[in-house]
This record gives C-alpha cells, structure tokens and sequence, in this order.
C-alpha cells in the first residue's frame, strides 16, 4: 500500500533491514510486532547492522548499566553507511557513555527530592508529573531518566496508582497532570484508560497530558482505536518528542496527524544534541515540518546533565543561535521555547537572544532579527490594574503568590536564598 506521504527529501524512506524485507505490511505496521521483534543485545544488533566486534564490544560494555531496546521500525531509520547518522547516535549505545564527566548526576533535575510520594514529581504550583512505567521502546541514548527506566523497570502496580491519585485528590491546586515515564504509551491501553479515567475523575484536575515518544519512535501504536479512546479525556494534550527531519517519515506523519484530527493538540519537545540536530538548518527544517502536520514546536531543552551523556552536550550558546536563525525567520508558530532545566531541581529556565537593547522611563529600545532597531514610547498611563482579577482570582492560590513573581505583587523587597542566611546568620 502506498502511504499517503512521501518525504523525498528523506533518503532513508521505506528501507528495511534483512531480514525484514519481506515482513509483510500488516505486521509491520503492527506495534505488538514491533515490540515482540525488538532488538535488545548486541548480537542480535550485529545480523542486522554491519558491526565491527570492537564495536559489539562496546554496546556490550554499556548494558549492565545502561538499558538498550529498539524496535525494527526505527533502526530502519539508520544509515549503515553514516557513523554519524542522527538514528544511529540517538539509539545505538557506545562506550562514550561509560564516561562520567565532571558535574554529571544520577538524578540532575532532583526529580526524586520534588517527589513528595512515589512516581509523582510536584516541583511546580499547579501541575505534576506521574511516572506510571519505567518502560520505553526504543532507551535514548541521552535519557535524563535513564537511572529511572533502569531502575523502575515495568509499569505501576495498583497499589502504586492508588498512592499516585491519593496525592492528586488531596491536592486542590494541582489542574494539571502530565503522564510520563518511561513512555507512558508504553503501557497497555486498559491500564493506561484506567488511570486515566481515575485521574480524570479528580474533580480539581482540568488538564491531563501525555508525554510520549511513540509517535516518533513506534508510530504503528497510534491506531485510530487508541486515538478514540483517548480522546474522551479532553482536554488531553500529547507531549511528543522529535530530535530530527529524518523521524518525520510518512509512519510519523501519519501518527501525530490521526492524534491531531482527533482533536488531541499534539506539541514537540526536542532535546539540542552535539551532531544530532546542533544545527540551525535541521532544526529549522523539522520544525517547520512539525508545524505543516499541526503539531506545536514547544521547547527545545538544553540536554541536561545526565551520567553518561556529556558527548551530547552542546554549548548553551548553540541553543541561543538556533533561536536567533528561527526567530523571524519563520513563523512565530513554528519557534519553541529553548529552557535548560536547570540542574538541582529549579526547573526550566527560557534562555533566548536579548531583543531588548536598552529603556528609560520614556521608551524602549529593541531589535529584531535583521538587526533593525527601533524604540516603542512607553504610554504616559501607566495604571494596569483590572476591575476583574479579583474575580477570576477565586479558588487555589495564584501563581502570584510564588518566587519573583510575589516580589512585583506585594511589600516583599526580596527573596534571600536560605543558604547564604544561615552561613552569615
Ligand atoms: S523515551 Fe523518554 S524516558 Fe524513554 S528513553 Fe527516551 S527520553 Fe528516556
């Protein structure tokens, strides 16, 4: 059958590894398949990749502590004939991650200090992240939870959910519950519908979200049955992850399009990777692509300070000029947020190129990305205060109440950081 999308500036298009060649569609679209004929090991890497036995060695190396998993459909992906080829580095472990840079963590972002109950991280006022399984099918090579999806193999139990929605429920501020892992499509979709529909149940919880890599790594398990199951948790948002234009093929296109036609706002969130996608041309080709499909460009995350993982780590200067060759370059739409996720658990920070040059109290000076500058008068009326936000203001603590923001809405003169109090004090 002749898909729908044919991406000719993909020259990986349609290839398959022996001895998948003659796997006949219908299994090969199947993601049971897929999962069941998983590479996992080495050797077995080895009959479908030309690989030196130096380099089986490495991938032998990593695996105890490191887990390895791709399913057929995305090592097809790989160019055999690239070393460098983006697939390949983002899937195929090698013995650079045995080496542990200065500075590098088991648990970088504090995930497991933020978490005042099992599986669930609390770091922000009004949302959560629940791992409900430490599975994926295809383990990133620059994983920020690779301790987890080691660790926490397989999915939560029951009596772990129960802990899970206990803390929700007793929680009035929190509106907002993101689904991770591990990959949270990773999990069966009866287990999957059934903490959904227990967290939808919630009364204070508005927004339930998705985070998976799926769409881009097992495309095949977004069937239009899994769509119409989920979308009866509306608002449902689907949290993706592409790194590449080459993951954007016609199985991808097809997968992030059923989600969106099914009234799931589907958005991206990269990971900037050294000689991945360290490159303002590729990032701007995938997320004008990303864009053409409705699906949201949302942040591209500095990659973060994971054990192992130091090989793909970029300047944060490379971050900021990718920004600076988007931004006004082309569609607003189609420019994401670049944040580093700051080590020790602050959570992500934006970090863009200063279009603001200078101000005074009668204008401001600022620049667009032709180097145009120009000023904006500041109005004389200054007073923004609006009769309606006490109204709306009703219920959970706002967000005003919190850090920085508490400094610009009440007395407060400062926030002075604990630390430094208790050494002079
Ligand atoms: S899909 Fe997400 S959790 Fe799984 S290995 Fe990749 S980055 Fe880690």
């Amino acid at each position: 059958m002749r898909l729908p999308y044919v991406d000719n500036t993909n020259p990986l298009y349609y290839q398959r590894f022996q001895p998948w060649r003659d796997v006949p569609r219908s299994d090969w679209d199947n993601w049971k398949w897929q999962l069941q004929h998983t590479i996992s090991n080495p050797e077995q890497l080895a009959e479908i990749l030309p690989l030196t036995e130096e380099a089986k060695e490495r991938v032998r190396h990593t695996l105890p502590k490191y887990k390895f998993a791709v399913a057929p459909y995305y090592l097809s992906l790989v160019d055999p004939n690239n070393p460098e080829c983006p697939i390949r580095l983002q899937s195929i472990p090698t013995e650079a991650e045995l080496h542990i840079e200065a500075g590098e963590m088991d648990d970088p972002l504090a995930e497991d200090t933020d978490m005042p109950v099992p599986n669930v991280v609390h770091r922000y006022p009004d949302r959560v992240l629940v791992t409900i399984t430490g599975v994926c099918s295809m383990y990133c090579r620059f994983c920020t939870r690779r301790r987890f999806v080691m660790d926490k193999e397989g999915h939560k139990e029951r009596n772990e959910v129960d802990v899970i929605c206990n803390y929700i429920g007793s929680h009035p501020e929190i509106r907002d519950v993101i689904l991770s892992g591990g990959d949270a499509l990773m999990m069966g979709t009866t287990m999957l519908v059934e903490i959904m529909s227990r967290i939808r149940a919630i009364p204070h919880v508005e927004i339930l979200r998705i985070a998976s890599k799926i769409p881009c790594v097992l495309p095949m398990r977004i069937t239009d049955e899994l769509v119409t199951t989920l979308k009866r948790f509306k608002p449902l948002y689907f949290m993706t992850h592409f790194n590449h234009p080459y993951e954007l093929t016609p199985e991808a296109k097809i997968a992030c399009e059923r989600l969106v036609d099914g009234g799931i706002p589907v958005m991206n969130q990269s990971v900037l990777l050294r000689k991945i996608n360290s490159d303002a041309a590729i990032m701007k080709k995938l997320m004008q692509e990303l864009l053409a499909l409705r699906v949201k460009p949302y942040y591209i995350y500095q990659c973060d300070l994971s054990e192992g993982i130091g090989h793909f780590r970029t300047p944060v200067g490379k971050g900021i000029e990718i920004i600076e060759s988007l931004r006004g370059h082309t569609s607003g739409l189609a420019v994401p947020e670049f944040v580093i996720d700051v080590p020790g658990g602050g959570g992500k920070i934006p970090v863009a190129p200063h279009y603001l040059i200078s101000q005074s109290d009668k204008k401001v000076v600022v620049r667009n990305y032709e180097g145009f500058i120009s000023t904006y008068p500041q109005p004389t009326l200054t007073d923004c205060t609006c009769s309606t936000a006490k109204a709306v203001e009703t219920g959970p603590p706002s967000l005003h109440e919190h850090g920085v923001a508490r400094l610009l809405h009440e007395d407060s003169i400062s926030i002075e950081p604990h630390e430094t109090r208790d050494a002079l004090h």
